[in-house]
């Protein structure tokens, strides 16, 4: 898969359309291993440069797509141009609304994360709005470690297509990555907010917004206990700048 490279770490170049048939794919293959996405932002590029840890599951994750404008931007910065971004909740979304269609069967679903009272909600909304999935099972993300491994096998013992994973970053990619020999499903997504999306507790930016590459100034209007994190954002442009700078020497 062709792709870039943003202050090393790995993006992979495909449209929306083509990750959600590349998804697809795997469920219906017969590989058993857990494919990891990481739907990349800025502040995870930011995070990642002094994480070791975090940089390298990124880097051996099974697909990695552009989730932030910002990222978009310096990939083309660093003369790695990718085609489009492709928004975490976007391709959740995609895939369940085709899941069902590519694979002649339901698609299986599991949602770890979110708060107590917001994942029932998430699922409840799945199974009204995307006929073609099948909630197997659900669980909220504030468990304590002694939880975890019942927690993995739950899940495990459903066998989902499908886990999405919204537990805040990077502690979904590090709990995914951790776990990935004995989690049996397909694909497992670090979806961050996306849970309360679905559950219809947050709401995504107008379209308008999100053309205008505004949608993290509109989840900061809504949320601006936010800000401390968008501090990445300036500290990211410098670190693209810089390594474009120093690209061009
Ligand atoms: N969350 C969780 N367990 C935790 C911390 C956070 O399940 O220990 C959930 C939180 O309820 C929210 C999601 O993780 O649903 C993180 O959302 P956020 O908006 O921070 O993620 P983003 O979309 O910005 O990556």
């Amino acid at each position: 898969m062709s792709g870039g490279t943003i202050l090393g770490l790995r993006v992979d170049n495909l449209t929306l359309t083509q990750a959600v048939e590349f998804l697809l794919a795997h469920c219906r293959g017969e590989s058993q291993e857990l494919l990891q996405v990481v739907t990349l932002n800025p502040e995870m590029v930011v995070r990642a440069q002094r994480d070791e840890k975090l940089a390298a599951v990124i880097n051996s994750a099974g697909l990695v797509v552009p989730d932030g404008i910002g990222v978009v931007w310096g990939l083309g910065q660093l003369g790695t141009p990718v085609l489009e971004r492709v928004p975490g909740v976007e391709l959740v979304e995609r895939i369940l609304a085709q899941g069902a269609e590519t694979l002649g069967r339901a698609l299986r679903v599991f949602l770890l994360g979110a708060a107590p009272a917001v994942v029932p909600e998430a699922a409840q909304a799945v199974r009204e709005k995307f006929s073609g999935v099948e909630v197997v099972g659900f669980h909220h993300g504030y468990f304590t470690p002694a939880e975890e491994k019942k927690i993995v096998q739950v899940i495990s013992a459903q066998a989902p297509d499908l886990l999405l994973v919204g537990l805040g970053s990077p502690y979904q990619e590090l709990w995914i990555d951790y776990h990935r020999n004995e989690l049996k499903a397909k694909v497992g997504i670090g979806v961050g907010g996306t849970l309360d999306v679905l559950a219809g507790r947050v709401s995504r930016a107008p379209l308008g917004w999100r053309k205008l590459g505004l949608e993290w100034l509109y989840r900061l209007l809504q949320n601006p206990s936010r800000l401390s994190r968008m501090l990445a954002l300036p500290r990211f442009v410098l670190m693209v700048m810089a390594e474009k700078y120093r690209k061009q020497r």
